[in-house]
């Protein structure tokens, strides 16, 4: 094996992993005393929620692909270890399918709607009819489709181009709905199309292609289970995506290490009780082997003391540096000059620690490293992401089994929606915005595809706010709940002409007075569509969720797929050809032609049939995207994010909760106790004369925020807040490379 080290490294000074099976988390039956999910109540919580469409609950978890999180298992199992794959964010989730609709009358009083919390507006019911809002009018009022897609069309024939936004969220979202709506905004001439994975990974996409050609996780998350060491980086999966805590379990057995690296030390990282096996449910295991605190924002730093250390030990795979990369003498040299004084201040760090997981990086044979927006969501995100590409390129820990980098994305649609091009700068299948690429795509497609530079979200918020924008579709999505600087963004809504929101429930985003008109167009959930749909996995497995019948129609929803296709035969009845899809099945048929990287989705067509682009690995035979088929080490200055004297670096975090659709107030993983909560180290809260639970005022040039203190294993000098209650104080700003909104800022904490 090239890069195996066991002969050239002294005595080792690591102890072995510890094995899940012997550890136990808790004597205690079922965690009592622990902070912990209490998954029986919340399945019985289910039940009842959902006690008027128990059958065709049962049918969703059991023949569909879940429209919860990125894992996409095939009903109740998946691709990665036996036994059942379920868990309380996608039963919390069910009841979205299953509700019946609303009553009109109940949006007939805006005032009202807008003294409701987003869970009271969800829980009105499905939305059925197309409904219309102008400023000064007491409430929604019922249309038909026919008058509400004559709105839009005369709409969209007056709006240059340049003056239209176009958005996508991912909550349930299929491939087919990605695709039709990228294709409509391109077929209405704009770029400006955008997706909520502009949000969570548009770091990884940016860091990844520029470093090894390819945007997407390069491992499957079989490699999680069984790899010698597993590096969690920036992550809570515990909380956001449950189920890979089984897969963890399964890896401790297999004698994985597991080291987390990580602001605050997440509890559900520590140990799990894990409900579908049995010794995990009563007694726990134990997961974490290592646990480094970092500085927010010190990833970088203590990455590069991880390399280099592992250069000091002469672990680094010369043959595969030599064979496959490029820059790698430019990087040792920028390294050598890295002080260890440096490191540890802007990491946050001892010498020690980075010495001590550089170590076990360069004994593994194996390496996962697992991702999130603990990386990513920073103004350098794409330079954290790149950091993480140089540890793996320097031990040719990529394209093998058990080896490679798995940023897990947090949404069933988010992985396929940027494949499918929903992308100012991509078209459908990744080919980038170009005259040659456009030229193409519009001999495919029958219509001029425009080359316009197109705006991402942050940019298109921005224009809105300028009074840029005229004309705003948006499938799904919250913007008022999920962007930084709420107020800021509400303002730049309300200064948009026309505002549509295609969706199957309410959200407080579309209660925001329109300029002139707001229109409420109601979709079919994915199970509801016919033909099915597919969801694209955070593992690149693209998968088949057939339409389940069990369900009625509710009102004159429509096809998520086919909203955007008449919309643009109304506004240009000449792209009949283009547009008039008879079923789901026929955008595969398409789609499978127009994007080479998605060939094979057009032969799904049984529940959980699937197709895992790219095969197990990527770049298992080379870098061929890269310039001589090269992957490249990225020379990086650590940046320091410490706050000013007096001040805080406030991060943000996740609880119970999905997107912004808030489950529960009490996160039980962690014992936070309700959404205020404003984590403090308890070193840190003693210094400031506080206590637990004292009531705070956060704030900064950009906002305020009251919070309520709770201590909490987090780094001092540190907070966390609860996303998107504290976004009042986080400003619009973004990673200029990637364009990532920066969910972090520095804030004063005072006592009220
Ligand atoms: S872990 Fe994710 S994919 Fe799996 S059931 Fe839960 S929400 Fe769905």
């Amino acid at each position: 094996m090239a890069n195996d080290t066991s002969d050239k490294l002294p005595a080792p000074t690591i102890g072995p992993p510890v094995k899940g099976e012997n550890n136990i988390a808790s004597p205690m039956p079922f965690g009592l005393g622990h902070d912990k999910p209490h998954h029986i109540i919340e399945m019985a919580e289910v039940m009842w929620e959902n006690r008027d469409n128990l059958a065709y609950a049962w049918r969703i978890l059991n023949q569909g692909v879940c429209d919860g999180c990125s894992l996409g298992p095939k009903g109740l199992r998946d691709d990665v270890i036996d036994g059942i794959h379920v868990c309380t964010s996608r039963l919390k989730l069910l009841r979205m399918n299953t509700q019946p609709a609303l009553d009109p009358a109940e949006l007939a009083d805006i005032e009202r709607l807008r003294r409701m919390s987003n869970k009271e507006l969800q829980d009105l019911g499905r939305l059925p009819y197309p409904m219309v809002y102008r400023p000064g009018d007491k409430g929604f009022s019922r249309v038909s489709w026919d008058a509400a897609l004559g709105l839009i069309g005369d709409k969209l024939r007056d709006t240059a181009p340049e003056r239209q936004g176009w958005f996508a969220s991912s909550k349930g979202i299929t491939n087919e709905s990605y695709y039709t709506f990228t294709k409509a905004a391109r077929a209405m001439g704009t770029n400006n199309v955008d997706l909520c994975a502009r949000l969570c990974h548009a770091a990884t996409v940016a860091g990844l292609k520029r470093t090894i050609g390819v945007g997407a996780p390069t491992c499957s998350l079989k490699g999680m289970v069984g790899t010698d060491l597993l590096l969690l980086i920036g992550t809570n999966i515990a909380n956001n995506q449950p189920v890979t805590m089984k897969y963890l379990v399964e890896a401790k057995k297999r004698g994985t290490r597991v080291v987390v690296i990580n602001t605050t030390l997440e509890r559900g990282l520590e140990r799990y009780w894990v409900p579908s096996m049995p010794v995990s449910a009563v007694f726990g295991t134990r997961l974490m082997d290592d646990f480094v605190q970092v500085n927010a924002g010190g990833d970088i730093a203590f990455m590069s003391g991880m390399l280099k250390h592992v250069l000091a030990l002469g672990a680094e795979d010369t043959e595969f540096i030599a064979e496959h990369t490029t820059g790698f003498d430019e990087l040792k040299t920028k390294l050598d000059a890295l002080s260890w004084e440096e490191l540890e201040q802007i990491s946050g760090t001892s010498r020690r620690e980075m010495e001590w997981v550089g170590e076990l990086f360069a004994r593994a044979q194996s390496a996962v490293t697992v991702y999130s927006m603990g990386l990513t969501q920073h103004r350098f995100g794409t330079e954290n992401v790149e950091s993480v590409v140089n540890l793996h390129l320097s031990r040719g820990m990529i394209g093998r089994d058990f080896c490679g980098i798995l940023p897990i994305r947090g949404h069933s649609g988010v992985q396929g929606g940027g494949e499918c091009g929903v992308s100012p700068t991509t078209l459908p299948g990744g080919r980038k915005v170009s005259e040659e690429a456009c030229a193409e795509m519009s001999a495919l497609w029958g219509f001029e595809v425009p080359t316009m530079k197109g705006l991402s979200t942050v940019p298109m918020v921005k224009a809105a706010y300028a009074g840029e924008i005229d004309f705003l579709y948006n499938v799904g999505g919250n913007l008022l709940h999920t962007m930084p600087d709420p107020d800021r963004v509400a303002e730049a809504m309300g200064r948009v002409g026309m505002r549509i929101h295609q969706d199957i429930v309410v959200n407080a985003s579309m209660l925001i007075d329109p300029g002139e008109v707001l229109i409420l167009l109601p979709a079919q959930t994915r199970y509801e569509q016919r033909g099915g749909g597919t969801s694209t996995s955070t593992e690149r497995r693209i998968r088949f969720s057939p339409e389940i019948p069990g369900h009625p129609q509710v009102g004159e929803a429509r096809p998520e797929w086919e909203i955007p296709c008449q919309i643009v035969m109304t506004a240009n009845p000449d792209l009949k050809d283009a547009f008039g899809y008879p079923d789901a099945q026929d955008i595969r048929n398409e789609m499978g032609e127009t994007m080479p990287v998605y060939k094979g989705i057009e032969t799904l067509r049984k529940a959980g049939d699937s197709v895992q682009w790219g095969g197990p690995h990527l770049c298992a035979d080379g870098f061929k995207n890269m310039p001589e088929e090269r992957a490249r080490f990225t020379v990086l200055d650590p940046p320091s994010r410490l706050a000013p004297e007096g001040q805080w670096m406030l991060t943000t975090r996740r609880g119970k909760q999905f997107n912004s659709i808030i489950i529960k107030s009490k996160d039980h993983l962690q014992g936070g106790r309700d959404r205020d909560d404003l984590y403090m180290n308890p070193g840190d809260i003693a210094n400031l004369g506080l206590s637990d639970g004292a009531r705070v005022r956060v704030h900064n040039d950009h906002g305020e925020w009251h919070a309520r203190l709770r201590s909490m294993p987090i780094k001092p000098g540190v907070v966390q807040a609860y996303w998107p209650e504290c976004n009042p104080v986080i400003p619009l700003e973004m990673d200029p490379r990637s364009e990532e909104p920066d969910y972090n800022a520095a804030v004063h904490i005072e006592a009220m």
